[in-house]
């Protein structure tokens, strides 16, 4: 399928560093494209929650702050985009390495994505960022310590818990950042040599770093779909 055969649905990609932005933005796109956000950290999160196979298969992995195997992400991501309303999406944390960005592009043939966005943020921002980030248990949405909450347990969006993530010690933070440099930021030069990086900053507040990526995306791709 082309993306202009699925009624110019955008097909976008956000990668970057945990802590660099990326839930918050990833959210924001598919609010103003009208369509799905995909996370696989989330869908994790929440087959834990559940108890699910997929779930009992990722516990371990997610809290150590490693990868979970390439085969059961893939096919996470596979039953996703066969959803309906996934003509279009916004993918937030897959692909995470090679293996599956070639697993993404063959369950995109031929065109695969149409525009993989690279938030930029320096490492010591995102450390910053993570020591005071905080989740709802409920909807999985995100709140920063001391920037759009104080210290409050209750979600502003659905009254669920926020708390601090599991996979937000010390310890899993630093190993996801170093497998994040390792593994998913050869990425960047793997969708620049199919012409489809978007290098964004994302230093700033979250409306201009909105901003500066509507404009990357509109620019590269014309603001059909909005
Ligand atoms: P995230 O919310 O994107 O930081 O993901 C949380 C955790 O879920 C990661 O640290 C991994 O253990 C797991 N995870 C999420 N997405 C992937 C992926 N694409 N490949 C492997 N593991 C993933």
């Amino acid at each position: 399928m082309s993306s202009t055969e699925v009624g110019g649905r955008r097909r976008l990609v956000i990668l970057g560093k945990q802590g660099a932005g990326k839930g918050t933005q990833a959210e924001r796109l598919a609010h103003h494209y009208h369509v799905p956000r995909i996370s696989t950290g989330d869908i994790f999160r929440a087959a834990v929650k559940e108890g699910t196979e997929a779930g009992r298969q990722a516990k371990g992995f997610m809290d150590a702050g490693d990868l979970v195997p390439d085969k059961v992400v893939v096919a996470v991501v596979g039953e996703r985009l066969d959803e309906p309303d996934a003509e279009g999406f916004v993918l937030d944390g897959f692909p995470r390495n090679l293996v599956q960005a070639e697993a993404l592009h063959g369950m995109l043939e031929p065109e695969g994505v149409d525009l993989v966005i690279e938030l930029q943020v320096p490492k010591a921002m995102v450390l910053h960022r993570l020591a005071g980030r905080r989740v709802c248990v409920d909807c999985g949405t995100n709140y920063s310590l001391g920037r759009s909450r104080d210290d409050d347990e209750t979600c502003d969006r659905c009254g669920g818990k926020v708390i601090l993530r599991e996979d937000d010690t010390e310890t899993a933070i630093s190993r996801r950042l170093e497998l994040y440099e390792k593994e998913t930021e050869p990425l960047v030069a793997w969708y620049m040599a199919r012409d489809k990086l978007a290098p964004v900053d994302g230093v700033g507040s979250p409306d201009e770093v909105t901003a500066r990526l509507l404009r990357a995306i509109d620019g590269r791709l014309g603001s059909r779909a909005q």
